[in-house]
């Protein structure tokens, strides 16, 4: 059983003020594995004020300290890439080869960073004005549990690359992975008070840092309808906010796509991260007169995908993080089937010779309309809708009819055509015949998938106020 009782401020594991004990399950089999005592609101301003006294010197570190520090991170997380792979599937229950990834990932963006930092001029001059980047300040990162690690080190990174000062606040459910962090993290030296991290509940740790006079700036990532009360809660001290919410991606398949690559790779978009992804592409657009085709090879495919064991190699999809989220996607999947949408593949309760677990079966609904309840709302699952379209103008504007914009796919043999049709649909990403990633590119969403950017000089700037002095 894991027991976590300590938090980390100021350069110091502590006990944290807050006493209630939060359970940890393994979703894979719904079993208890440990508890974490959460921090509260008095730890959270403990650690605001450990980060303030911080900034003072740390705002002052030059780029080749901060690049060396993000380099010793990066080594740092290496080195328990082994450990975190391991939590990342009893915690989350990511399958193997996903949980090896997100391990590796929450490494690489360190070093990304670090780059990212090296190449930056911090000041230009523009007409007779000297334009500098300066610290924004202290900042305050709360990330989910759907690659929590990652959101760590990624956020942490971009923060103290611009030389901000942070204060984490981790999703509760991840504990085990934010422990491994932060012991790696802690034997790197930063100076105390640079990182401190408080997991608490969002309603307790998550207000007070989101209406704390001394934080600067929130970097979210999480649910639309959190991001809007740390946006309305922000607002008192105008604090600069950056948002990554939802999605509802399309995955546009043009009828000159060959489906023999296109829906396999269509499938892949929607089922990554066992669907619990905010870029899950789960709005698959196919041209109607290639439904039937479609359909037959979808069915077939999603017969051979496993839903299961995490820890088998032939699995890519794990269980839901909890029980909550597992009711969450049943009750999507009856909403779908209640509004008369097609079930294609899969469908309600547990996948076939599995009986404890929170495990979905890989479903597809076809024939669906971009107005049913399951192609509007995220589902955060394996669930995906087919829905039919007549030309490219009606497929680009359902790609558009959402209240979401954060990624879009474009499966096509033709690269200028869907070049064009990239240019007309409104999200932050496009990925054309790729399910890539580049983390020099900025990444966050339109409309109500969030506000602001992540990753490369996008990323770094967020953590940036420009002061032009005119001379
Ligand atoms: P969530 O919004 O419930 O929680 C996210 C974090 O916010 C957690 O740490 C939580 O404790 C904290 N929180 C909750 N209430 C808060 C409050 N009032 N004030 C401050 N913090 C608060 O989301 P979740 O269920 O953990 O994650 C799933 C959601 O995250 C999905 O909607 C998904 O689309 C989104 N997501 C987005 C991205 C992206 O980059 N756009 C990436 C991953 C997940």
């Amino acid at each position: 059983m894991h027991q976590i009782h300590q938090i980390y401020i100021n350069g110091q594991f502590v006990t944290p003020h807050g006493e209630e004990l939060f359970d940890l399950f393994n979703p894979a089999n719904a079993q208890c594995i440990g508890q974490v005592r959460l921090a509260d609101e008095r730890d959270a301003m403990n650690a605001v004020s450990a980060a303030k006294q911080a900034f003072t010197e740390f705002s002052r570190t030059t780029k080749a300290v901060r690049v060396d520090y993000l380099k010793r991170m990066h080594a740092a997380i290496v080195c328990v890439e082994a450990e975190l792979t391991e939590a990342i599937i009893e915690e989350y229950g990511a399958p193997v080869s996903r949980a090896s990834w997100m391990a590796k990932h929450a490494a690489s963006v360190l070093l990304d960073a670090a780059t990212v930092l090296e190449d930056y001029d911090f000041t230009q001059h523009l007409g007779i004005a000297e334009v500098t980047m300066q610290p924004i300040g202290v900042a305050a990162l709360i990330t989910p549990w759907n690659s929590n690690a990652g959101f760590i080190c990624g956020k942490l990174a971009a923060a103290l690359a611009a030389g901000c000062t942070a204060v984490i606040k981790p999703s509760e459910m991840s504990a085990t992975q934010t422990s491994i962090v932060t012991r790696a993290l802690h034997e790197v030296g930063l100076p105390p008070g640079v990182f401190n991290i408080v997991t608490g509940r969002g309603e307790t740790v998550g207000a007070v840092l989101s209406t704390h006079p001394d934080i600067a700036k929130v970097s979210f990532t999480g649910s639309t309808a959190v991001g809007k009360q740390i946006l309305r809660a922000g607002a008192e001290t105008l604090k600069r906010i950056t948002l990554e919410l939802g999605g509802k991606s399309p995955v546009l398949i043009l009828e000159d796509a060959d489906l023999k690559t296109a829906i396999p790779m269509a499938l892949q978009a929607g089922f990554m991260n066992s669907g619990q992804a905010c870029i899950a592409g789960t709005r698959m657009l196919v041209p109607a007169q290639r439904l039937a085709e479609v359909e037959a090879l979808v069915a077939e495919q999603v017969a051979g995908i496993r839903a299961g064991d995490p820890n088998d190699p032939a699995t890519s999809i794990g269980p839901m993080v909890s029980f909550k989220q597992w009711q969450r996607v049943q009750r999507y999947i009856q909403i779908g089937i209640e509004e008369g949408a097609y079930l294609l593949a899969g469908g309600p309760g547990l996948p076939d010779g599995i009986d404890a677990g929170w495990f979905i079966r890989p479903t597809v609904f076809s024939r669906v309309t971009n107005q049913m309840t399951i192609a509007r709302e995220e589902i955060f699952g394996p669930v995906l809708s087919i829905i039919p379209y007549d030309d490219e103008e009606q497929a680009l504007t359902i790609a558009n009819d959402t209240p979401y914009g954060l990624q879009a796919y474009i499966l096509s043999s033709d690269l200028q055509r869907a070049h064009a049709l990239a240019s007309r649909i409104d999200a932050g990403r496009v990925l054309i015949n790729t399910l890539a990633h580049e983390p020099r590119a900025p990444f966050g969403g339109f409309k109500q998938s969030g506000i602001g950017r992540e990753y490369g000089t996008f990323g770094l700037e967020a953590f940036l106020e420009p002061k032009s002095v005119l001379s």
